[in-house]
């Protein structure tokens, strides 16, 4: 498998001189951000990763972008997001937004304004993609909400998107202060940390980090510890033992700030050098595999039985 980012610009001209066949191997992709979801997710923090039910979503090759546009309140239909992809994992079974996920490059994804920017509906309408109903989202329902995108189509867009202003929301919070702030329940600190956060983000994010993580966070750590007698999930090494302290962290498998929700399916127990790793690396954790995904490695969950992860 490929970790690295591909030089796009080289992709593209390769791609140019290979058969029809391989070109289906490798394509972006165009998906339809239904616009109550849209308001949704940017108001808890921009994911950088999109969930489907259709596999299609894991035929993105790394590097290659997976386009979302949205309808805004005057029904418009315009760009929200270029997620460049890095990673693909599997969601935990029973996902209600799908077994699959991708997860876009932190530095080359963008999320767009969508207020005051040109309708893109006749770009979209000019691409190779089926888009035959009347009113342009109903072609993107359900399973067809992801649709493959040609070389030609992707640059296109990459033409549409080129001056457009990015979405203030799409921030992403220093999560490791923030955590362990939260840790400490530190409530000053956590505040602190917002305070300076740029201005435009969300109002309901602040609430939602402000009001409801500190409090609940410290109680399933402790739960964690308890499960684990203290140990890191990943290496096993338990501080109990040499220092007679707690000293593993509840990492938040998705950041709060990436719109992760705070309960224990979507925390995980780690030594601090792994917690280090996991967001300096932002790597996700496949829930197929049971392995974190560090870009160039892969390291599995050596001890789980909160997470529900597929049968091996
Ligand atoms: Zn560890
Ligand atoms: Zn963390």
């Amino acid at each position: 498998m490929y970790y690295l980012l591909r030089d796009k610009c080289n992709l593209i001209v390769n791609r140019s001189n290979w058969s029809s066949r391989i070109h289906l191997l490798f394509m972006p992709l165009l998906y339809y951000w239904h616009p109550k979801n849209h308001r949704r997710d940017l108001d808890y923090g921009a994911g950088y990763h999109l969930n489907q039910k259709n596999h299609l979503l894991h035929q993105v090759d790394f590097g290659d972008s997976l386009w979302a546009f949205t309808r805004t309140a005057d029904a418009r239909y315009v760009l929200a997001a270029e997620l460049v992809v890095r990673a693909k994992t599997h969601n935990r079974p029973g996902f209600k937004y799908g077994p699959y996920r991708v997860w876009g490059d932190l530095k080359l994804s963008r999320y767009f304004q969508v207020q005051g920017q040109p309708s893109v509906e006749q770009i979209i309408r000019s691409l190779s993609v089926t888009t035959r109903a009347a009113h342009l989202g109903q072609s993107f329902q359900g399973l067809r909400a992801v649709k493959p995108l040609s070389i030609a189509d992707h640059q296109v867009l990459v033409e549409a998107a080129r001056d457009l202003p990015l979405e203030p929301r799409a921030r992403i919070l220093p999560e490791e202060r923030l955590e362990a702030a939260l840790l400490l329940g530190d409530r000053e600190a956590v505040y602190q940390l917002i305070r300076e956060e740029n201005p435009g983000v969300a109002r309901e994010r602040q609430r939602y980090l402000y009001q409801a993580a500190p409090v609940r966070n410290r109680s399933l750590a402790e739960q964690l510890h308890e499960l684990y007698d203290g140990r890191c999930q990943v290496c096993e090494w338990n501080p109990r033992d040499e220092y007679g302290r707690n000293l593993c962290h509840a990492h938040h498998i998705q950041w709060l700030s990436r719109g992760g929700a705070d309960d224990i399916d979507n925390l995980v127990l780690i030594c601090p050098n792994h917690h280090s790793a996991v967001h300096s690396c932002d790597a996700p954790l496949d829930f197929r595999a049971g392995w974190f995904d560090f870009g160039s490695h892969t390291e599995r969950l050596r001890l789980n039985s909160h997470l529900t992860l597929w049968a091996a």
